[in-house]
Order: structure tokens, then sequence, then C-alpha cells
């Protein structure tokens, strides 16, 4: 046996990054090392567990009494002194950058006070299990997947190490693990209840410093809870409008962001056509992502942002902010009266465009609808139950649908059935957690997957599609065979329905999205099945080039210009209309000004957006010919790179 007793020297005491060195130290000798702190008499307590350790309150110093037997116990006793013993450098003033340049997402300009997003733990069912093996197996499964998050949010952080000592912290795992057991009760809730019990340890700890940690515990637990259950619950902290800073921003968060208080959002991470992305543009929140390195973990106590551009600037000087300010009045007093629009645009040839909206529900159903929007293009159903615990029955989807559907009374109504999975979660489907979500079970797979599900949607879409011009679209589709999947439990939800004597909309058009690159290249069979196409660019983009949509370091791979995807977009295309099917594409490629014209030049005629970007794509298309268009897109194809792509309808636009 051996002992030391050492006083604490960091002016911050035992916090968590020495306390995490200290068990990756601990950890290497063939010892039992405890640690008591003499000065105010807490501990002994093993020097395995972050929180135990936090538990001993230790602060500058204060003596701590290291004790250790086994064969290696001087040593160990010697080198855990060593560690507490360390004085920290002097943290580095934080590093405030003025301006800096982000991805942009959505446009629009904002400037105000700079707050955090505050995630706390989202609703956790307390059910119990009958497989406890599973059960474990799934939180062990969720503990890996966390430890990925947070190394991909945290990596380079000062704070990742005390975050993964957490993960594998036994106040945490073996507590959760002995519930699971003993209890019986699910590995969401057993990882909050000792979640909730470590942070309780945090709370009464005196130094504020040290008490302040328990933000670590709630992060963990909400990495881990989000990989069992797919949610999360950030919330912005009361106060005055302001501007929200967050690390990758998920749908559900995105979707509760309460556009009167949010003034715009810089995600850390994230990119512009992650589902979270296009909540925000259509909730009209400027917004940019990819912001890492220019909103540091200390942020800064004001922000600007221009979603447009992707410019941002943390603690803006007067100067700058008056700038900002007029920057966001002109862009208020130029937005277009929608009266002028009929859903319409005509090239300079008379060549006739399309535009019609991707909404959400009711609400930006309003909206597109005020500016001008041809018909509903997309109806993403899965959006308004995003974060939902319980699952919505029948009778509420179809009031939501039909509520929708009456803003589009008389237009055509394109309804997708349930995409979720990937980055979409809905807890109340409790799905498994997945290595790679977006290859996943997810869209019609999971549809197909769950038929009473799939059925019990379809069956809402007819009911409230009566009397409306309502069409189907399958999401995610890969092979024929989910089309025909599709088409048969249609059919079932029109007998069951009929049976019941409930009138409804019969028949109706079944369409496909065509984001798969296995859907693009099979168009031309797909089209017996489809009655119409969508292309989806979001995904098409992600699967071509293998580049995950929503990741910041990936944006400039994850371009819908890449000559690859309008290669397959004009494959879809030339099929569609051989067979005599139209081809939409609704996804962001649509609705942005540098795309949509290679869309239009590949012989697309509809184009389905965020009603927000009308205004930018008619500018895009203003006095352009579609034989401008079209030799444009031909030169795109023939391009090594996205950019290169991009700059060819801009060469296109010059005179001579
Ligand atoms: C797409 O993938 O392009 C699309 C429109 O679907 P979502 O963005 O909802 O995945
Ligand atoms: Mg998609």
């Amino acid at each position: 046996a051996a002992s030391a007793d050492v006083a604490i020297a960091d002016p911050s005491g035992l916090h968590a990054r020495p306390a995490a060195q200290l068990i990756a130290r601990a950890a290497a000798f063939d010892a039992r090392i405890t640690l008591e702190n003499v000065t105010n008499g807490r501990g002994p307590v093993p020097a395995a567990s972050l929180i135990a350790l936090a538990s001993l309150g230790a602060r500058r110093s204060d003596v701590l009494r290291v004790r250790a037997t086994g064969r290696q116990a001087a040593e160990a006793v010697e080198a855990i002194a060593a560690i507490l013993q360390r004085e920290a450098k002097a943290a580095a003033p934080a590093a405030i950058a003025v301006s800096g340049l982000a991805i942009p997402v959505a446009p629009g300009v904002a400037l105000g006070p700079l707050v955090r997003l505050v995630r706390s733990l989202p609703d956790v069912p307390e059910t119990t299990v009958d497989d406890i093996a599973a059960e474990v197996e799934r939180l062990r499964r969720a503990l890996e997947l966390a430890a990925q998050d947070l190394d991909n949010a945290l990596r380079g952080s000062d704070i990742l190490d005390a975050h993964q000592a957490l993960l594998c912290d036994p106040a945490l795992v073996d507590e959760a693990l002995s519930r699971i057991e003993r209890d019986r009760c699910n590995a969401a809730w057993a990882f909050c209840q000792a979640i909730d019990a470590a942070a309780v340890i945090y709370r009464q700890l005196e130094d504020p410093y040290l008490r302040a940690r328990e933000a670590d515990v709630h992060d963990v637990g909400h990495a881990v809870v989000r990989a069992l259950l797919g949610g999360s619950a950030g919330t912005v902290p009361d106060g005055p409008p302001a501007v929200v800073v967050v690390d990758d921003l998920t749908p559900s968060e995105a979707a509760r962001l309460d556009a009167a208080r949010v003034l715009g959002v810089i995600d850390r991470r994230g990119g512009p056509t992650s589902h979270a992305a296009i909540l925000l543009r259509a909730a009209g929140i400027p917004a940019v992502a990819g912001a890492a390195a220019l909103v540091p973990e200390a942020g800064g106590a004001h922000a600007g942002l221009d979603g447009a551009t992707g410019e941002v600037w943390i603690d803006p000087d007067p100067e700058t902010a008056l700038a900002l300010e007029g920057r966001r009045a002109v862009l208020r007093a130029s937005r277009r009266p929608a009266a002028a629009r009929d859903g319409r645009l005509r090239l300079a040839c008379g060549r006739e465009i399309e535009l019609w909206a991707n909404v959400a529900g009711p609400s930006d159903a309003r909206a597109a609808r005020d500016a001008g929007a041809l018909g509903i293009g997309l109806l993403r159903t899965e959006m308004p139950f995003l974060g939902r615990i319980d699952e919505p029955g029948e009778a509420e989807q179809a009031a939501l649908l039909a509520e929708t559907f009456a803003v589009f009374a008389g237009a055509p109504i394109v309804v997708r059935t349930l995409d979720a999975g990937g980055d979409k979660a809905l807890p109340y489907l409790a799905l498994e957690a997945e290595t790679n979500p977006s290859l996943g079970v997810r869209g019609v797979r999971l549809s197909l997957a769950r038929p009473a599900l799939l059925e019990a949607q379809l069956r809402a879409i007819l009911v409230a599609g009566r009397g409306h011009d309502v069409r189907v679209l399958i999401p995610m589709v890969s092979t024929a065979a989910e089309v025909s999947a599709v088409r048969a439990a249609l059919e079932r939800a029109h007998d069951a329905l009929a049976a019941a004597g409930m009138p409804h909309r019969w028949p109706v058009a079944t369409g496909i999205m065509v984001e798969v690159p296995s859907a693009a290249l099979m168009a031309e069979r797909l089209a017996r099945q489809a009655d119409f196409f969508s292309i989806g660019t979001n995904d098409l983009t992600q699967h071509t080039l293998a580049a995950e949509r929503g990741h910041a370091r990936l944006h400039a791979l994850a371009d819908p210009a890449h000559p690859a995807v309008l290669r397959l977009v004009r494959a879809v295309v030339e099929a569609g209309h051989a067979a005599g099917r139209p081809v939409s594409v609704c996804g962001e490629a649509a609705g942005d000004p540098d795309v949509a014209p290679l869309l239009v030049g590949l012989g697309v005629t509809q184009l389905s957006m965020c009603a927000s970007a009308f205004d930018a794509v008619e500018d895009a298309l203003a006095g352009a010919t579609f034989a401008e268009l079209a030799a444009a897109a031909e030169e795109a194809l023939a391009v090594d790179e996205a950019s290169a792509a991009r700059a060819t309808r801009a060469a296109a636009r010059r005179p001579g």
C-alpha cells in the first residue's frame, strides 16, 4: 500500500479535464486507487469514475489523500500526485473571430444577442422490456454511437476527454445496466435515471465552476438518449429575441424554433440541405452552418449573420452593426409582391416553368399560397411529428392533412408518405440505432416494414383527400418491388375505406421520389409503375457522391450541381418524357439560383421549393430562352466539378 497527501494546484480545482486525465492514468496501473478530500472530509472514492471524483468537490488548495494498494501502488500514487500538483496553463484568451465565412443556409440578415441552444434530456417513456439481454445490447450500442457522435462534435475541443470518460463511467454505465437488469426498464429510461442521479451530485457542489460541469453530464445523457430514441429537445433560453448558436441542429429542434424569438441560427456543424436547414428556410429564419471555426466554444455576446452570403460577425463593432441593419432593411424592401405571381413563369422564348411549393403543414402551406405557388409539390408528412413520443392516430393525421389540403383547394397537391429514419427521428417509432442511418431502414423501407403504420397513413390521405387534387408520392424508392408493394397497400386502404362506407379520394395518381441512384438509372423501368417522377436532389446528391448531406466538411462535395447528379437528372427526364410521365425536381437544387437554370435546361418544367426561394429563381431565369439554358446544361454535363457546372450558367448570362 502507498499513500500521499497532495494539495490541488489548479486554480479551477479538480475539474473535468484533469479528472479525466487522472482516470486514464489510474487505469494504466495494476493498483486499486482511491482519493479522499481531507479538507472537506468527502470520500474516499475510486479513481475510476468522473462523477465520483466530482463528488469530492475538490477546489484549489484542498488536500487530497491518494491511496493505492496492489503491485504498482507506489508508482500509481506518484503519478496521480503529479497530476494533482500540475498547475493549469493559463487559459489563452478566447480568440473571437470578428468576421468569417460559413455555409449559407437560409437567406436573411440577423443581428442580436448570442445565446446557446440549451439541450436537456428529451421526454423518455418509462416502459418495461421483455428481453433484458437485447436491451443491454441496445444500451451498449448506443454508448458506442454516442462516443462517435461526441468525437465528431467535439474533436479538438478540450472537453472531449471528459465526455468520453463519462461515457464509460461506472457510475453511469453500471448503474444503468443494473437498472435494466433489476427493474426491466428500457435502456433510455435506465440511462436517464443514472444521469439524473449524477446531476444531483454536481448540483450539490459548492464551487460554481465544478458545479457547472453538470452540463457535461447532460450533454452525455443527451447523446446516449439521442442514439437510442433519435429525438432531441434543444430549447432557446428565455430572454429577448436572439441569434442562436448550436452544434448540429436536429430537424426536431429546428421544427420547434419560434421565429419570433430566434433572429437567426449559427450552426457550428451541419450543411445547407439537412432537414434542419430546410425547416429553417421554411420558417424564414436566417441561418448559416459549418461555423465551428468562427464561433469558438466561448462564443461572444452578440452576433450578426447574413444567411445568403454565409458571413458571420461575432461581437460586431457599431459600424458593422449599422451596416447590417441597413442590409436587413434593403432586403425587406426588395421582397416582391406575391399577387403578381400565378405559379408560372415564362422564359423569354415562351416556355412555361411551374413554381410549386415544398411544405410541411398548414402554416407554411398558407405562406406558400400567399407567395403564389401553383400547388404543393412536396408535402413532407413526417415533419409535424418530429420529436413526438406518442403515435399520431389516423384521425389526427387526417385532420392535419385536411387542414393543409384546404389551403390549396382546387390546386394539385403531392403528398409524400412517411419519410422517417435517417436524420428524421420520430421517437414513437422507436427505431433501432443504425451505423449508417441514411443508408438504413428509412423512407419507403420503413413504411413497408411496418404495414399497419403505412396503411393507416394511406387511409388518412385518401379520406382527407376527398374533393382535392391529391397525388401520392413514395420516398426513397430503390427498386420496382417497393413501388408495387405501396400500390398494393393503397388498394387495401381503398378497399377498407370502401367496406366501411367512408367517402374518400379514389383513384389516386402515385409517383415516386427519385433520390437513390438505382431509381434514377432504372427510371425507364420504374415509369411502368410510377405516374410521375419527383427528383429529390438532396438525397440523390448525398448518395451519388457518397457525401452526407448534413456534413459541414463535405459541403463542397455534396453539391447537386455536380455533373454526376446532373447526368442522373437528365436520364430521369429522358425516361420520364419518353413514357409520358411528368418529371419535377423537389430537392433544394430547385430553389438554388445557380442550379435551377441547369435543371430547366435539362428539360425540367416543374420546380418545387421553399416558397421563399421563388424570387431568386425567377431572377435567375429572367430573360433566358430554353435554348440558352439547354446549352448551359449541356456544357455543365461535360465538366469535371460542381463549381465549373455552376459557372456555366453564370457564363451564359454574360452578354456576348
Ligand atoms: C430530397 O431528398 O431531395 C428530398 C426532397 O427529400 P428530403 O429532403 O425530405 O429528404
Ligand atoms: Mg429525400
